[in-house]
């Protein structure tokens, strides 16, 4: 029987792990299918505190993975299948069958990546498509790409492009950007890129490779096409809580409600980082909530002797 399993292994949750190690509660992380999270898929780390040079997002999670190593949490890496929450103690399985019974449980399971449910998308991934120009960009060198989405995390995925690609093109749904002052005026600077206003992509092109999407402007109702090698989806996330429904309160994105902190409608539970945060989304606040939950966790164990 453990006192503490988290379940995901990005900010929030290794927070929690360092806190609750460092409590003498022997965590137990399962780090699922992106160990680090979501911080692995990106480059460098410019407002995180305690980095004025800036930090690459993998090197940010290897050392938090270290500390959190360090006060003795122990790692178990797979995906979490099955979670029974209804009955004490909580149970855990985990990939490969394996068990774990735990009297309370940090969900850190963090967000995934949203795409365009075009059925081009699904068959191309891998082959032109992607959702990580950390992971991909490099594949592309010399290429024209595609980068869709108006955020943060558009304008970072084209500006990294730009180190690989001759042209980045952004095509954006609408005509004013939902990205920050700052990445924004980069993306405009940037000779390599440039923007499709009022559009979306209805479709991509291509039959076992990328060579192009077609796009429509939502304003003319016209419609074109843009040649490239591949298309970054950059369009949001939704919360990994599949797992959670009908066992735990959600609101109606799927997002865990909280209260009182980190505590969840079951008694035990807690829950931290973009699992339960539509709002920040930020490494920061995601380690904060870690934080926060390791410490209510504490609490809670306590209040039961
Ligand atoms: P986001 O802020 O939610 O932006 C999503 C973008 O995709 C929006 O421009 C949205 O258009 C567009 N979009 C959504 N659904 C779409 C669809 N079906 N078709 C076409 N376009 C669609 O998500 P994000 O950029 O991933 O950022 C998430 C959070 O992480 C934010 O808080 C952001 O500040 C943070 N972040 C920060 C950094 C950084 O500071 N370095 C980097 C990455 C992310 P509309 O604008 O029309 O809604």
């Amino acid at each position: 029987m453990r006192h503490v399993v988290i379940i995901g292994s990005g900010p929030a949750g290794l927070t929690a792990a360092i806190y609750t190690a460092r409590a003498n509660l022997s965590p137990l992380v399962i780090e699922g299918g992106r160990a680090g999270g979501q911080l692995t898929t990106t480059t460098e780390v410019e407002n995180y505190p305690g980095f004025h040079h800036a930090i690459m997002g993998p090197d940010l999670m290897k050392e938090m993975r270290a500390q959190a190593e360090r006060f003795g949490t122990e790692f178990l890496s797979g995906e979490v299948t099955a979670v029974d929450l209804k009955q004490k103690p909580l149970t855990v399985r985990v990939e490969g069958e394996q068990t774990v019974d735990t009297k309370t449980l940090i969900i850190a399971s963090g967000a995934s990546a949203i795409q365009l449910g075009l059925p081009a998308e699904r068959r191309l991934m891998g082959h032109g498509v992607s959702t990580c120009a950390t992971c991909d960009g490099y594949f592309f060198r010399g290429r024209e790409l595609v980068v869709v989405g108006g955020g943060d995390s558009a304008m970072e995925e084209a500006n990294f492009l730009t180190k690989f690609a001759t042209r980045v093109t952004v095509v954006h749904r609408r005509d004013k950007l939902r990205a920050s002052k700052i990445m924004q005026d980069r993306a405009f600077k940037n000779e390599k890129v440039t923007f499709v206003w009022n559009s979306i992509v209805e479709d991509i092109l291509g039959d076992t490779v990328v060579t192009g999407v077609r796009v429509r402007n939502v304003v003319t109702g016209q419609t074109s096409e843009v040649a490239c090698a591949g298309v970054f989806v950059a369009i949001g996330h939704s919360p990994n809580t599949k797992l959670f429904e009908g066992q735990i309160e959600m609101d109606t994105k799927g997002y865990i409600l909280t209260r009182n902190g980190t505590a969840t409608s079951i008694p035990g539970v807690f829950a931290a980082g973009d699992v339960q945060d539509s709002k920040y989304r930020q490494a920061v606040t995601a380690a904060g909530s870690g934080c926060m939950a390791a410490m209510d966790t504490e609490r809670f164990l306590e209040s039961e002797g």
